[in-house]
This record gives structure tokens, C-alpha cells and sequence, in this order.
């Protein structure tokens, strides 16, 4: 007698990324409803469902949906506008000059497009930071991708709010909204110690702390940061969040350290000492890894392996499209493992399994939400399916190692997000992608009718 099942896909490839990181031939995937009923061999799943559909995939490789554990989704409007600049240089004179006028039909307009090519790019989770970011889980919302949504805290007025205190309140007012959300949550989002004050930290850190949400910001990007928050606070940016009481450690044994502070998510950390590293380790943060904006912007490359070494959870991000030009976890994936093995002068600093880790499990888990990254038995039906028959993936050796360093995300023929199919051979099903496109063209006049791109 089989039971029945909303989805059965079959493949002949199939990564679970769970606990044992299971490799499947002839794999098949039941869902029923949000959830995987059930993953293993097809011949065994196939006598104990009947689906309602069947997505036979042949030539492909199942895989969880990837999560991008930073990014602003909303800049994908200032995509190729300004670049080849240094970073401050970058935010004050392209960037800032409109975000000082943003609207909430831009914010939309920018996520949108994010949506899109995260869906059509194998990724179904991002955790965002922006302003006005209402507008950002609509879009997440309306694209059927799972969010986890944080609006900037700064210390001087934006077109959000006319202070952080303000913007917090709104953060405390939405939670309550969200309650009953599936798909779309929200961290606490100071955007770094320099763009803050001490006091909006720590105001940040107690909502975090008593909304039960991750608190996130961008931490030690540059040289450059380092020097500016030595010359306002006297301390290096790792050592400035321990004296304010925003870093653990925490109590031994404690996961999470709910009873001692939020769980902390720390974007960039490329200009780490040795000594920051571990104390970074003990505290229990973690790390969004963004590779391609760190090279772009010239801040350097994170000493991933030594992080990881120490025992940080290290997760990938794209950060914003205006610094990397694209929101593709594959590509991010790539840079990770090539600049990590540049910058240790080790090929062995960081495997292609460990980057799939960290673009799944380890991203899943920084986010706040560790049932996402892996297929499993009643986890979320979060998955992507990559079309084998590509040349660029041919032949298979090694299937980790091909999604790594030869997939490029384009060859996602499926992409589906909670047991919703988004993205199918060349079609959007939630988003109109014509209409998206001549949206597209008026944000971008309106953008460089701002202020921006004046170089
Ligand atoms: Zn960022």
C-alpha cells in the first residue's frame, strides 16, 4: 500500500548534505506539502508513494537549496553603475546619494530582481540587510523564497526612519507580524560599529536578545574600518564588541548562548588577527564569508581556513549585487575555495565539501535556521536540481567537486522552496519576468536620475 506524496522527483544524482553527507544514485525526493516526506534510492520511494506529480529529472543532481547568509537584495539597482572604486569612496559618492532618497517602489523593484536570480541561481534562502525592508519580504514574499529580513540601524536619519530607536520599534512591531510566517523572519541589523553608535549596539543587542533573533552586522571588512574604529573607540573592531559586552564567551556547553546574549552573525571579518580569531571562537559567532565583494572592494581575502580551524562557523554571502556583480551562491562557492587555497598557499586549506558546507549547513545554521541546507526525512522541501547533461559537466568524477569548481548556477534547471516549485526549465512560476524587466529599466533611470553614477 503506498502512501501519498504532493512530489515525487527522481534524479540520478542525489547530495543530501545531511549528518552522513549521503551520496544517492538514482535518488528520488517525496514531498508532501512544505515538507520531504522522504529521501533514498527510486526504486524503494517509488513503491511507497503515489504522487500526485512526477518530475522525472533523469540526467541531474539533487541538492539542497543554497543559502546566501549575506546580502542586500534591494542593491541589485545599483548592479555595474559604479564600480572599480574603493570602498568608502564607493558608499559616499555612488552609493549613499541615493539611498538618501530611496522609495519603497525601488527597495521593491531591487529585491525583486534578487528574487529572481537567487531562484533562477539554486538559492532559496538569504538573509538580507537594507532599509525600508517592509518592501523586501514582500518581494521575498511574493517570490516564494525564504528571508530573513533586517532593517539597518543607523546612527543618523534615513527615508526608513529618523533614528535607530525608531527603526527598532518598527523591528519590535514586526515581529508579532511575522509570527505566523513560514517562510519570512527577521535579525536585528545594526549595519557596523562605524556607521553606529555604542549605545545603538547595545540597544540592538538587548532587542535581539529579547526577540529571539540573530543580531548581524558587518564587522572588520577592511584595514581601513580597523583604523577608523581605532580612532573613534581606541579598540580594534573584535576587541571594541568585547568591551561593550557584545561578544561571549559564552558558558561552556551552551549552544546558542540564548541565556547570555542573541546569537551573533558577523559579515566580512577579513582583517582578524590571530588572537581575534580565538576569541571570535570562544564567543560562539559566526562568520558570513563574502569573497567576491572582499576582493572587488580590495579588502582583502578572510582567513577562512583559520577560522574554521578554530572552530567558527563560518557561512558564504554574496553581499549586495553593486560589489560582486551577482547574487550566485555557485560563483561565490568557486571564489571561496580558490581564494582560500591562494591565501593559506595550501590546496588542501579548503575542500570542495567544506565550501558546500558552508554554502548550505554552515549558512543554514548563522541564519537561525538549521534545518535548512540538507534533504532529510521532514526537514523543509527546500532543494535544486543542476542539469548534468551540460558540457561544463561532463564527465562526473566527483559530484561535490563539479558543483564547486564547474557549475556555474546556470545550469539550475529546477529551483523549489518550501515543497513550491519557482523556477522549472527556463520558467518563473511566481514572478512575471517581462514585466520585471521593464520595471527594471524605469529603477534604473530613477537611480541614475538620483545622484548615482555622476563619476
Ligand atoms: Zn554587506
Amino acid at each position: 500500500m503506498s502512501e501519498p506524496c504532493d512530489i515525487l522527483l527522481t534524479a540520478d544524482l542525489l547530495l543530501a548534505q545531511d549528518d552522513a553527507r549521503n551520496v544517492v544514485e538514482d535518488a528520488a525526493v517525496a514531498v508532501v506539502g512544505r515538507r520531504i516526506a522522504a529521501v533514498g534510492p527510486a526504486e524503494r520511494l517509488d513503491e511507497a508513494f503515489s504522487p500526485a506529480r512526477r518530475l522525472d529529472l533523469g540526467r541531474a543532481l539533487l541538492m539542497p537549496g543554497l543559502v546566501n547568509a549575506h546580502t542586500h537584495a534591494s542593491m541589485t539597482m545599483f548592479r555595474g553603475l559604479a564600480d572599480d572604486l574603493p570602498l568608502m569612496q564607493w558608499l559616499q559618492e555612488a552609493v549613499f546619494p541615493v539611498e538618501r532618497r530611496l522609495t519603497r517602489e525601488a527597495v521593491r523593484t531591487g529585491a525583486l530582481i534578487a528574487c529572481a536570480e537567487m531562484i533562477r541561481t539554486g538559492t532559496t534562502c538569504f538573509l538580507d540587510g537594507y532599509i525600508l525592508t517592509d518592501e523586501v519580504l514582500a518581494a521575498a514574499d511574493e517570490a516564494g523564497l525564504r528571508a530573513v529580513v533586517g532593517e539597518g540601524l543607523f546612527a543618523f536619519p534615513t527615508p526608513a526612519a529618523a533614528s535607530a530607536e525608531e527603526a527598532m520599534e518598527r523591528v519590535r512591531a514586526r515581529q508579532a507580524a511575522l509570527a505566523g510566517r513560514r517562510r519570512l523572519r527577521q535579525c536585528v541589523l545594526p549595519h557596523s560599529i562605524y556607521a553606529t553608535t555604542p549605545e545603538i549596539l547595545r540597544k540592538a543587542f538587548d532587542l535581539a536578545r529579547e526577540l529571539g533573533v540573530p543580531l548581524a552586522l558587518h564587522l572588520a571588512e577592511s584595514a581601513g574600518e580597523t583604523a577608523q574604529v581605532l580612532a573613534a573607540h581606541g579598540a580594534r573592531p573584535v576587541e571594541f564588541l568585547r568591551r561593550e559586552g557584545l561578544l561571549g564567551p559564552r558558558p561552556e556547553g551552551m549552544d546558542g548562548g540564548k541565556a547570555d546574549g542573541p546569537d551573533l552573525l558577523l559579515a566580512h571579518c577579513v582583517d582578524l588577527t590571530p588572537e581575534e580569531i580565538a576569541l571570535l571562537a570562544a564567543s560562539g559567532a559566526r562568520v558570513a564569508h563574502c569573497p567576491e565583494s572582499n576582493a572587488k572592494l580590495a579588502s582583502g581575502f578572510a582567513h577562512v581556513a583559520a577560522l574554521r580551524a578554530a572552530g567558527v562557523c563560518v557561512a558564504l554571502g554574496t553581499d549586495g549585487a553593486a560589489s560582486n556583480n551577482d547574487l550566485n551562491m555557485f560563483g561565490e562557492m568557486n571564489s571561496a575555495a580558490l581564494q582560500a587555497k591562494g591565501r593559506a598557499r595550501d590546496s588542501q586549506a579548503l575542500s570542495a565539501q567544506d565550501v558546500l558546507d558552508m554554502a548550505t549547513r554552515g549558512s543554514a545554521e548563522a541564519v537561525g535556521w538549521p534545518e535548512l541546507g540538507r534533504l532529510e526525512a521532514g526537514g523543509p522541501a527546500d532543494l535544486v536540481a543542476l542539469d548534468l547533461s551540460r558540457p561544463n559537466l561532463m564527465p562526473l568524477h566527483d559530484p561535490v567537486a563539479q558543483v564547486v569548481y564547474a557549475a556555474t548556477g546556470h545550469e539550475v534547471r529546477l529551483t523549489m522552496c518550501a515543497g513550491r516549485v519557482l523556477y522549472e526549465d527556463g520558467r518563473f512560476t511566481t514572478l512575471d519576468m517581462d514585466d520585471l524587466s521593464r520595471r527594471a529599466r524605469e529603477l534604473a533611470a530613477w537611480v541614475r536620475g538620483n545622484g548615482a553614477g555622476a563619476r
